[in-house]
């Protein structure tokens, strides 16, 4: 079993002394060890001095986005090496923002979480169905081409280092979250396909988190979840009270 996973993603928040406040806040309630694993996915500009104040610490940082390339010509794009030596350890990839707002597809999210495993930072790959596909039964099949497409061309040693968050589209920034049951059906058929794709024992290892309006309330009944190994929280991560309360639960 892996251990909770709890992150929060800060989305376009919080300057560099925001995050630098917030993050000071954080690290003095959870100082090391922990046994959760507690994640922060901030802005830019604001990963090098986190990375600097949070050295030694138990929370650690991850970036929103990445490209796929080591280098060049691709002007306003970061890389993977970029984000490793600012500290970060992980990346988020496939959010729906990006795939809705900014056109991401299956087969450049597939890009970038390869760059990230090869740079050696752990991805964290985003799949979900919108409600109106939920509302055509297609939740099964979206998410499994998203993860199938994602994970393309891994090795079993690459989703040693992979998580996996299943975020509902109806369910991000609305203040409606899946029902834990429901969030439950669609990880237990993550995890079998991961199964499907690398082994049993590999998929036992993933962490599959859920992201969609967690809150305070909420989070308990989630992570009693047997398939649920932790969270992505957006909004509630962006005062240190509701994150703490979450990472706590
Ligand atoms: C997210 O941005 O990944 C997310 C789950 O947001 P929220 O918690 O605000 O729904």
């Amino acid at each position: 079993m892996p251990r909770p996973f709890i992150a929060g993603n800060w989305k376009m928040h919080k300057t560099i002394s925001e995050a630098l406040e917030f993050a000071g806040a954080l690290a003095r309630r959870f100082p090391p060890p922990q046994e959760r694993d507690i994640i922060i996915a901030a802005s830019y500009t604001a990963l090098h001095p986190l990375g600097r104040a949070l050295q030694g610490s138990a929370i650690h940082l991850s970036a929103q986005n990445v490209h796929w390339e080591e280098r060049g010509a691709f002007t306003g794009e970061v890389s993977a090496r970029m984000l490793l030596e600012t500290g970060c350890r992980y990346v988020i990839v496939g959010h729906s923002e990006r795939r809705r707002l900014f056109g991401e597809k299956n087969g450049e999210i597939n890009l970038k979480v390869r760059a990230a495993l090869k740079a050696g930072l752990k991805p964290i790959l985003c799949v979900g169905e919108t409600l109106e596909e939920r509302g055509d039964d297609k939740t099964f099949s979206v998410v499994r081409k998203q993860l199938k497409e994602g994970l393309n061309n891994l090795t079993p040693g690459d989703i040693r280092h992979a998580i996996v968050a299943y975020e509902p589209v109806w369910a991000i920034g609305t203040g409606r979250t899946a029902a834990p049951a429901q969030a439950q059906e669609i990880h237990r058929f993550i995890r079998q396909l991961i199964a499907d794709l690398f082994g049993e024992d590999l998929a036992e290892g993933t962490p599959i988190i859920y992201g969609g309006s967690v809150n305070p309330a909420n989070i308990r009944d989630l992570m009693a979840e047997p398939d649920i190994n932790g969270v992505l929280a957006g909004g509630a991560s962006l005062d240190v009270d509701s994150f703490s309360e979450i990472i706590k639960f």
